[in-house]
């Protein structure tokens, strides 16, 4: 028998008809003679609404009893399809994370697994039995308690999995027909990607595709798991995301220059005003964002003017701005800047591909494209495959669509969403 690994997502169990849905689906999968352990997150937007209670009950919500709250999402789900499948005939059995065997570190609410120990998985198995995991959470190494992996991490439970059952790919069941060009809620012309390296899927997700969660790919490159995703909603083939593609084996002529644009909603923008243009206060300030844990993204530094001072500004997670503000408020005597400016009203949009690395005017004409729409650019950044640009929320999505047009990504065709709010 072989072992396929299943992950669906939210939106594919967002009701108890999309439950039994996915559950004959999953015995489908049985009846083809495989061993099937399927990972399920928690159904529709349960988990932002459970965030949402949180934060009605308490402004800032102690980190482990939030992860204790927010991965009930995954256990309903996990439990509701196991009786479902039961019901099919198919015998199946529930695990949390942490009865699977998964093993983590002790941050609440961003853990990262360490280590899966799936005996009692493979045991389900032997027993004959469909195994489902609850995605998105583990348990802490150090004090054993609950937590959970990040937003959107089910993905990641999955290729972890995966690689530690020994599968030979992993299947990521979603709402949409796989990667495209871009988020099809925002390009209605975006074109499916029918075979993408890990690297361009890493920048694609890092970027802000949560079509997959980044560390899933992360995880899946180290571990070299094929990751197959594809919408629960029909039988299409979606997208393969693999270490080489066949496309980019062969003509480098054929070679795409971008293979997607990629927006992100979740950052904001700090302005550090009046440091003093002396060695070692970036590196100062910058001490200060990362003791709090922070990962900043874009940065920019302002020429110095007559005054000796420099205005510095970077990017970082929205929901990690307050302990940014807070933290250099405590070292603004030391550092002596003037004041601080917070900005939330701003999108990063990145234009993602490796053949950029050959193509030279790559940047020219994402800027024009960009002109030609009048959007401003605040801040840029770039690597070998990618060129960022920040820009203000509410032009985000018009200056998406004007990127994908100039690169001539549009398809004839409308990309479907079959499901999902896209919260
Ligand atoms: P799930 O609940 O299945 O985990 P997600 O909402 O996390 O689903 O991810 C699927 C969504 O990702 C799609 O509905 C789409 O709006 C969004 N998305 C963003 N970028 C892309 C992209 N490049 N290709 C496909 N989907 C994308
Ligand atoms: N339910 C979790 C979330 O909404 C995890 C996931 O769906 O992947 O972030
Ligand atoms: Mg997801």
């Amino acid at each position: 028998m072989a072992r396929i690994v299943q992950k669906y997502g939210g939106s594919s169990v967002a009701d108890a008809a999309s439950i039994k849905r996915v559950a004959r689906r999953i015995a489908r999968a049985r009846q083809e003679g495989n061993d099937v352990v399927v990972v399920i997150s928690a159904m529709g937007d349960a988990t932002d609404e459970l965030m949402d209670l949180a934060l009605e009950v308490s402004p800032q919500p102690q980190p482990r009893e939030l992860d204790m709250l927010l991965t009930t999402g995954e256990r309903q789900s996990a439990a509701l399809l196991a009786m479902a499948l039961n019901d099919l005939g198919v015998p199946a059995r529930s695990y949390t994370g942490s009865q699977a065997g998964v093993i983590t570190t002790g941050l609440h609410g961003n853990a990262r697994i360490i280590d899966i120990t799936p005996g009692r998985v493979n045991k389900s198995l032997e027993a004959g039995n469909i195994t489902i995991v609850a995605g998105f959470q583990g348990v802490s190494q150090d004090t054993k308690d609950v937590t959970t992996l990040g937003r959107g991490a089910s993905d990641t439970t999955a290729v972890a999995l995966a690689a530690s059952l020994g599968a030979e790919y992993c299947e990521i069941y979603t709402d949409v027909d796989g990667v495209f060009t871009a988020d099809p809620r925002i390009v209605p012309a975006a074109a499916p990607i029918p075979e993408i390296t890990y690297e361009e899927m890493m920048e694609m997700a890092a970027c802000g595709s949560k079509v997959l969660h980044l560390r899933c790919v992360e995880y899946a490159r180290r571990e070299n798991i094929p990751v197959h995703v594809r919408s629960s909603f029909d039988d299409k083939p979606g997208t393969w995301v693999t270490g080489h593609t066949d496309m980019k084996k062969g003509n480098e002529m054929e070679q795409a220059i971008i293979t997607g644009v990629a927006s992100d909603r979740g950052e904001a923008k700090i302005t550090i005003v009046g440091v003093p243009d002396q060695i070692g206060k970036a590196a100062r300030i910058f001490d200060v964002i990362a003791e709090a844990e922070i990962n900043i993204d874009v940065i920019v530094q302002n020429a110095s003017a007559a005054t000796g001072r420099t205005d510095i500004s970077f990017t970082l997670p929205m929901s990690d701005g307050k302990r940014a503000i807070d933290a250099l408020k405590a070292g603004q005597d030391e550092i002596g800047f003037e004041k601080l400016l917070y900005d939330d009203q701003i999108g990063k949009l990145s234009v993602i591909g490796v053949g950029m690395r050959t193509h030279p005017g790559v940047t020219a004409r994402f800027f024009d494209a960009l002109a030609e729409q009048d959007i401003n650019i605040d801040m840029i950044s770039t690597s070998e495959i990618r060129i960022s640009v920040v820009v203000e929320v509410d032009l985000l999505d018009r200056a998406v669509r004007a990127a994908h047009t100039a690169f001539g990504l549009d398809a004839d065709g409308e990309a479907v969403v079959y499901a999902g709010t896209g919260r």
